[in-house]
């Protein structure tokens, strides 16, 4: 049987159990359910921002009370119908997070955690304490409830099905958004944030929206919450730090990156509650106490179960039952791979490499790609980097060279945009560079790869790739959510794309493991592909054969021969001498931050200058 059959045999099962519920369930544990899918809908939301881009919230309680009271407001004082106040307040919450994501993303770990919690106060108080607006304590009572005509949605029963309908469709949203450029964003900035600056992904811009998708998830949460025939109040006590930790809580519990995970937490959250209640009398130190035996749990959770209950049964799954087979390269996508600027998005400056135009110029006629004058990089009194003056030339590999701690990974890390020079001037096809973001300069067309690996690690090999081809597919929020024609088709391209790629770099067979359980050779070559998937003009490499043994260096030297063959710049920093001396085109030599020596490999090897250096460095390495 194939797996769609069984999918399909499975979501029927289910479907037919959710739907026949309300009539096999007593109304009290009918009213609990309701509950839980509405939590559901909030803890939804949280692992936009928690499960997937990685940032903590603890504001998600008055997101969910900003959608609660703005629907209460606009049904009650202006009369509203809750299906337009539910839009409303949906795109209310959202702003609000935006409002609090711009500012505050900047901010990391506790500091982050700390600025949502302020936030959260400030909601609530002004909640108690605008009584014109809110009513203050008393709150606001007799909301009306979701109409379709004549009918009403004012019992448990036949809300049930209002919430586990819309519950459906923002867990199908979540699933479209997971498996999308925007979801992988968000991925790759919990996974490594830097790297994904590095791939071109604007990490303030996708923080902001994974808070507006918290909060507008939310706040459709409030709206349902608030009419809810059960409740059809508002009150502030309601939407307060505790709820938020309750959230927090439901969401660890099932798993931060799972969807299934969110709303069982939610719905065995609610329950737990209550069960511990009903216990015998006998047991009043459990019955009491029950709220300090769900912290605990929260906390074993948190030590023992870092994935969530369902995000480890997702994960067995996945690793036991379903391998799925690994797609083959389309091999007219493999030869475009290390291409520079096709599928060129008009950034003005990428292009120009897209012929193999190393054998037609003769190599001073080459046009320079990237110009270094008098860089400099300043650490406090460290001079890391201390006027350095190149030039790489087109289609060539140009390696930089010198002793530990000259200066070439931070000049390496000035070029790519993740410091700021502290002086000079750099020029990228002419332009002036120097100072712009890192993601900027990837669109540009300029990549780079870590000394120390940077990728993914708990991404697929497939999407480590396709993060990298970010600048090249344009695809948001709204093509994500909605299956568009060209976000469909874009998708396919991408995926076939870093296919290509992986193909390229021989590792098409291992799309489907996990980036961290490749070999360390492997993995300095998938960082090479991803960096290779974003068509780069100017390909960054800081020290590629770290850590290979003979036989992958070989490989890896035979790779980027490729790689230049094809039409790419090439920036080499490497230690391995025999490889810069067989590889370069063209060497610059570092020491303490300035260029002693620049040149053709043989011209390198009899310089006194350089021979000085790196003997001073022997001395000192024996000292
Ligand atoms: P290389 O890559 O040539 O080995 P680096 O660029 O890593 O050298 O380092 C050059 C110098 O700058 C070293 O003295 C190093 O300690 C210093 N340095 C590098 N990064 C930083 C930083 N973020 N803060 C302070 N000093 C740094
Ligand atoms: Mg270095």
């Amino acid at each position: 049987m194939n797996r769609l059959a069984i999918y399909a045999g499975i979501a029927l099962v289910v479907g037919a159990a959710l739907l026949f519920l309300p009539n096999v369930l007593d109304p009290a544990n009918l009213s609990i359910v309701n509950f839980g899918l509405v939590y559901a809908m909030a803890v939804l939301g949280l692992h936009f921002i928690l499960g997937l881009a990685g940032q903590m919230s603890l504001a998600q309680a008055a997101f969910w009370g900003i959608g609660a009271y703005s629907s209460a407001l606009l049904t009650t004082k202006w009369g509203w119908s809750p299906w337009l106040s539910l839009v409303a307040a949906a795109v209310i919450a959202t702003l609000f997070g935006v409002l609090l994501g711009a500012p505050t993303l900047r901010l990391k770990g506790h500091y982050l955690a700390m600025a949502t919690i302020g936030f959260g106060i400030i909601v609530n108080l002004i909640l108690l304490n605008w009584k014109e607006l809110s009513g203050g304590t008393d709150g606001i009572i007799n909301l009306p409830v979701f109409r379709v005509g004549d009918f009403a949605f004012d019992k448990r029963g036949n809300y049930y099905y209002l919430l586990l309908a819309a519950l459906v469709l923002l867990a199908l949203a979540a699933w479209r958004l997971r498996h999308s450029r925007v979801g992988r964003s968000l991925l790759a900035i919990r996974e490594n944030e830097l790297a994904a600056e590095a791939m071109g992904i604007n990490t303030t811009f996708y923080k902001v929206i994974a808070f507006a998708l918290g909060a507008g998830y939310a706040g459709i949460s409030g709206v349902f919450f608030a009419h809810m025939p059960d409740v059809r109040y508002v009150s502030p006590d309601t939407f307060s730090f505790n709820q938020s930790v309750t959230f927090l809580a439901m969401l660890v519990l099932g798993g931060s990156e799972s969807i299934f995970g969110a709303i069982f937490g939610a719905v065995f959250l609610v329950f737990l509650p209550e069960w511990l209640r009903q216990l015998p009398d006998d047991l009043k130190t459990i019955k009491q106490g029950y709220l300090a035996f769900y912290g605990a749990g929260i906390m074993l959770m948190m030590v023992f179960l870092p994935v969530g209950v369902v995000g480890w049964i997702e994960q067995q799954i996945r690793t036991r039952l379903l391998k799925p087979q690994p797609q083959l390269a389309r091999p007219d996508l493999v030869a475009q791979v290390g291409v520079p600027g096709v599928g060129d998005q008009g950034s003005g400056v990428r292009g120009q490499g897209s012929e193999n135009s190393r054998d037609a110029l003769s190599p001073t006629s080459r046009p320079p790609v990237l110009e270094l004058r008098e860089l400099q990089k300043y650490f406090g009194g460290i001079k890391a980097v201390d006027g350095i003056n190149m030039e790489v030339r087109q289609g060539e590999i140009h390696a930089l060279i010198g002793p530990n701690g000259s200066g070439k990974t931070t000049a390496l890390n000035v070029i790519s945009g993740i410091y700021r020079p502290t002086g000079g001037a750099i020029s990228f096809y002419g332009q002036s560079v120097g100072g712009k973001a890192a993601h900027s300069l990837t669109r540009l067309g300029l990549a780079r790869t870590f000394q120390n690996i940077r990728l993914f690690p708990e991404l697929t090999v497939l999407e480590n790739v396709m993060i990298g081809l970010h600048v090249q597919s344009r695809t948001g929020v709204f093509g994500a959510v909605f299956p568009l024609p060209q976000s469909e088709a874009e998708e396919k391209r991408v995926k076939a794309e870093a296919i290509a790629a992986l193909e390229f770099v021989d590792l098409a067979d291992k799309q489907y493991q996990l980036a961290k359980n490749l070999a360390y050779g492997q993995q300095r070559r998938l960082e090479i592909a991803r960096a290779l998937a974003s068509r780069p003009s100017l390909l960054l490499l800081d020290e590629p054969a770290a850590g290979m043994n003979p036989h992958e260096t070989e490989e890896l030297l035979d790779l980027l021969r490729e790689i230049r063959g094809r039409g790419m710049t090439l920036l080499l920093i490497e230690h391995d001498m025999n490889l810069v001396m067989r590889l370069s085109d063209r060497i610059t030599v570092l020491n303490f931050g300035k260029e002693i020596a620049d040149g053709k490999p043989q011209q390198i090897e009899s310089d006194p200058a350089v021979i000085e250096a790196y003997l001073g460095a022997e001395v000192v390495l024996n000292a």
